[in-house]
């Protein structure tokens, strides 16, 4: 069978049969993939890298049912220094978890990008882990249709000029009279900051200084409206 290869990062591995691993591998060509990786929880296995969340490689697989073989991989970026500190391992979760719940087997370039930029933003000590977060969950929104207005009300479309509100049944940014009951206040100065992380590059979030409080505020609106949007309901971080 001919053999083929996907740029991709393994979200899940969990244990297959005796020896083997069952990766979710979030690719850059198929979206996602389920693919078993034989022998690698005996000793002498080379791939036990590849069986760890996270790894970003290049993924030699064949077959073409629901679950492929992986035969190979070669690394591409460790994101190792993720897993140093507990609080920026749990950030690096959710947004696999995000995937992972939300993801199909269909390509989306800039989501995958997006996700391999976040993840080496969350090995840049420079760099506010929960900045990194924010703008993830933010090009996540966008790259799945759903990105946030920033400029007018979406309803009205007046301007905003005091607190607003994400309005949790369309995902939209709405003044304060448009909202509906189900809506999240976001609070002027919550609003600035995803405003100016929305409008930054990964490479650039070093500039952005936040305290806890406000980046509270921020994931709380964020994943509450991850959660109201794919009727899901994130377990890495509760809202
Ligand atoms: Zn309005």
């Amino acid at each position: 069978m001919q053999e083929y290869i996907l740029k991709g990062v393994v979200l899940k591995a969990i244990d297959l049969k005796e020896k083997d691993k069952l990766l979710t591998i979030y690719t850059l060509e198929r979206g996602l993939v389920s693919a078993s990786l034989r022998g690698v929880r005996q000793q002498k296995s080379k791939l036990k890298f590849a069986a760890q969340p996270l790894c970003f490689a290049e993924f030699s697989l064949v077959g073409d049912k629901d679950i492929v073989t992986c035969t190979n991989a070669s690394e591409i970026e460790s994101f190792f220094a993720v897993t140093s500190n507990y609080d920026v391992l749990v950030l690096a979760g959710a947004m696999c978890e995000m995937i992972y719940l939300t993801a199909i087997k269909e390509s989306n370039v800039d989501l995958f990008i997006s996700l391999v930029r976040a993840l080496g933003g969350l090995c840049n000590e420079a760099i506010n882990p929960d900045v990194v977060f924010i703008k993830f969950c933010l090009q996540f929104f966008k790259c799945m249709g759903y990105k946030l207005n920033f400029d007018t009300c979406k309803n009205c479309g007046n301007d905003f000029n005091e607190d607003c509100c994400l309005d949790l049944n369309s995902g939209a940014i709405v003044c304060k009279s448009c909202a509906t009951l189900n809506s999240v206040i976001i609070s002027k100065q919550c609003f600035k900051l995803l405003n100016i992380i929305d409008g930054l590059q990964f490479a650039n979030l070093s500039s952005i200084k936040i305290n806890d409080a406000q980046a509270t505020e921020c994931k709380t609106v964020l994943i509450k409206n991850f959660n109201a949007l794919f009727d899901k309901n994130l377990k890495s971080i509760k809202v």
